[in-house]
């Protein structure tokens, strides 16, 4: 046995990368090129042997070796998994080891002659986030490999994958070790639906294609800049959450902000360079190395901060190549299902809607807006994916399942018969709800709902006409302004209402005036940074101390609603004054149209939405002074568990269904219909039939919710009998449970009620 010998240092990475290089774009075939590379990597490396075990259909193959037995190449295999070789691609990360053979997945390959050596050290040869290969040192002594040495052939691992795009001699195309796989990964739906389509990144990846560098000071330099690019980016997004590219909640961005301007992080950058690679492969390198210690954490916050560190990379790597763009910036292949961390409702809006089939998210939540969004569009959404953005590449087959809240990642020919299947099923259900279009929403006792629907731009008003739904319960106007780049006039917003007032024809539409601030932002209007945006200056709030853009929005509403009933609500009302002062301005414009000989609305009806639980306990003062009432139970159940609804961490925690929410809404219910207020709901729960039914339950006889629940939603009420549900609920919301959710799912498949 031999004593470990000290390591020898690798003869400068940086010459062996342009060693490299040189040999990789020289003469030669493939073959005769990789032989090069190993002689070159083993001299380099000091070592006895350097081989290249390349991915060939699903096995890793000997594909050039320097000191191990010439006829073994091409020979010798190992799958995924097998031997030490096989260990590496299938880990991800690199292998050192003094004494190898002693280790428990060695598997001796005799034709090889590799008995002799007793080191080993190996690296995985990634390409674009994926294994191809395998990178293997051996040596005769039992020797450790020093920390830099591992680097250097990371490095080099690095750079070889890269280099060697388009297929090896035998092999047929580019093989990647995970590209072979399919896998299912769970999530939640935002938006119900089933979708199939290619997989586009919403922050695109760059490919980098320059890694050795020919001047390390410009390199620096370019570094440098795009640190300070990234740094200013981030600050900007911290000034105006939700507008750079992500809809970031803010303890993410300081976390990148922390990242950006760490020692170590910039650190490890700048050795790249000194190492002779570009600013980019640098970056790609640290990459890597975030990718294999995140295979390696359990920890769920470590994973998340690398998760981070990863997302930062990329955006670094925008920054190098000078293109911050979102995908929404080029042409989308004609079905793409869309990946991201999360994105905001406005920057979902500037996708090709035509080509837009599924929006698959890491995070998001049921009442996040751009859930809201992805609702009006019709696309279906699917959120809390753990780990798409790892294990999703661009280009992949997706199949976006909503119903049972799952995404299959480059699925087999059985998964995509399937799902054909799924969508004829599906089809033909919405078959029978297109029946249900011309029959009225009435329960088996004879009680009629009424059923408006939910929109925000004018492509959800046919709707409309497809669903048979009474008029537009909530119109909420802001998304018309999110979509803009700039302030529309009074002009261009009367022109708007006119069009939407037109479409829907003799039906009511309830306008909500703008309701921006919290996840709701103009990007042509600078709003202060605040801690607590949702529960900060927004809405009427904002509404009510900058009057002017409430003023044009209603003098455009009034003008568009000439001859004819004009329906408005104001969002966020938390007392009665509010509404007060609001509906003040309303009558102050109508005045003034009056002065002014204009035309105006036959008759206006004003309302407020009650999204505030302070709202709720004022309703004896505010209900003499409303004509209408509409519950925005999204925002309620927010304030009253003190529950971020776009947090994800908090999305299941406190549920609609819970006594507390509906003991709140059955009073609500009472005092209005006491008052002789009509009273709907018009937030998500109305949508969803197991929802609605303990609206009706509660006494509810108004609900407004997305065109594609109306079906699911009348099929409930048809098959329901109100009275004894009324009657088993009614004590159970004294009940100390969390939720009536099982009870009430219980109830309704005793009764055959269709959910
Ligand atoms: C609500 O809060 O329930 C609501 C309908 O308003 P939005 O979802 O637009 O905040
Ligand atoms: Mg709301």
């Amino acid at each position: 046995m031999s004593a470990p010998s000290a390591p020898p240092a690798p003869a400068g990475p940086r010459l062996l990368l342009r060693r490299l290089r040189e040999v990789l774009i020289g003469a030669g075939d493939a073959q005769q090129r990789l032989d090069r590379v190993v002689k070159a990597i083993a001299a380099n490396m000091v070592a006895e042997v350097c081989s290249v075990y390349m991915l060939r259909n699903g096995v890793l193959e000997l594909y050039a070796t320097e000191g191990l037995r010439a006829e073994s190449v091409h020979r010798t295999t190992l799958r995924i998994g097998e031997g030490l070789v096989g260990l590496i691609a299938q880990q991800m990360r690199p292998l050192a080891l003094s004494d190898a053979q002693s280790h428990p997945n060695f598997a001796y390959r005799p034709e090889t002659g590799e008995e002799i050596y007793h080191s080993l050290m190996g690296v995985p040869i990634v390409r674009g986030g994926r294994v191809i290969g395998v990178l293997v040192v051996q040596n005769r002594t039992r020797r450790q490999y020093a920390d830099d040495e591992i680097e250097a052939m990371q490095t080099i691992a690095m750079v070889l994958g890269e280099m060697t795009t388009g297929p090896l001699p035998g092999q047929v195309g580019g093989e990647t070790a995970g590209q072979r796989l399919s896998t299912r990964l769970a999530g939640i739906a935002l938006n119900d639906g089933m979708a199939r389509g290619v997989a586009v990144l919403h922050e695109p990846r760059v490919v980098v294609e320059r890694h050795v560098a020919d001047d390390p000071q410009a390199e620096r330099r370019r570094l440098d800049e795009a640190l300070s690019g990234l740094r200013a980016q981030i600050d900007q997004m911290l000034d105006h959450p939700g507008l750079g590219g992500g809809g970031e909640p803010r303890d993410i961005l300081e976390t990148y902000r922390m990242f950006a301007s760490d020692r170590g992080w910039v650190g490890r950058l700048h050795q790249g360079i000194a190492t002779g690679l570009t600013a980019e492969a640098a970056v790609e390198r640290v990459q890597v190395e975030a990718r294999t210690r995140m295979a390696e954490a359990s920890d769920p916050y470590l994973r998340e901060r690398l998760h981070d560190l990863e997302d930062l990379a990329n955006r670094l790597l925008r920054h190098l190549v000078g293109s911050a763009d979102t995908a929404a910036a080029g042409r989308l292949p004609n079905e793409a299902v869309l990946l991201a961390r999360n994105m905001g409702p406005a920057e979902l809006l500037e996708y090709d809607r035509g080509r837009l089939r599924a929006v698959v998210l890491e995070e998001g939540s049921t009442t996040a807006h751009v859930a809201i969004v992805a609702r009006a569009l019709g696309i279906p959404m699917l959120g809390r994916v753990k780990g798409a953005l790892e294990q999703i590449d661009p280009g992949d087959t997706l199949v976006v399942d909503g119903t049972n809240q799952q995404v299959f990642v480059r699925p087999g020919s059985d998964v995509l018969r399937a799902y054909g299947e799924r969508v004829a099923v599906l089809q033909a259900r919405q078959a029978a709800y297109s029946a249900l279009r011309d029959v009225p929403a009435v329960t088996r006792d004879g009680t009629r709902v009424s059923l408006a629907l939910n929109a925000g731009l004018l492509l959800d008003l046919p709707g409309l006409e497809a669903t048979g739904a009474e008029g537009i319960g909530l119109y909420r106007t802001e998304l018309q302004f999110m979509v803009r780049s700039g302030m529309p006039s009074i002009a261009a917003q009367t022109e708007y209402y006119r069009q939407v007032l037109e479409q829907v024809g003799e039906w009511p539409v309830t306008f909500r005036t703008l309701d921006i601030g919290g996840d709701k932002l103009l990007p042509y209007l600078a709003m202060q940074e605040e801690d607590n945006p949702a529960m900060g200056w927004r809405a009427i709030r904002f509404s009510l101390d900058r009057p002017v853009l409430l003023r044009m929005q209603l003098r455009a509403l009034l003008r568009a609603s000439a001859g004819r009933q004009l329906r408005v609500m104001f969002p966020m009302v938390a007392e009665p004054g509010e509404f007060v002062a609001a509906k003040r301005y309303l009558e102050r414009e109508a005045t003034r149209l009056r002065r002014l000989g204009e035309a105006g609305p036959s008759g206006i009806e004003v309302g407020s939405m009650l999204e505030v639980p302070s709202l709720a306990l004022h309703l004896p003062a505010l209900l003499p002074l409303v004509d209408f009432i509409s519950i925005g139970s999204n925002d309620l159940l927010q304030f009253l568990f003190a529950s971020d609804r776009g947090n994800p961490r908090l999305a299941d925690r406190y549920d609609l269904l819970s006594p507390a929410m509906l003991g709140l809404l059955r009073d609500i219910i009472r005092q209005c219909d006491a008052s002789g207020v009509p009273v709907a709901l018009c937030g998500e729960a109305a949508g969803r039939p197991i929802e609605a039914l303990a609206l009706l339950a509660l006494g509810l006889r108004r609900l407004s919710m997305p065109a594609m629940a109306v079906g699911p939603v009348k099929a409930m009420i048809r098959s329901t009998d109100l009275p004894p549900l009324a009657a088993a609920l009614a004590p159970r919301l004294a009940s100390a449970e969390r939720s009536l959710r099982d009870w009430l799912r219980d109830y309704t498949e005793r009764q055959g009620i269709p959910l």
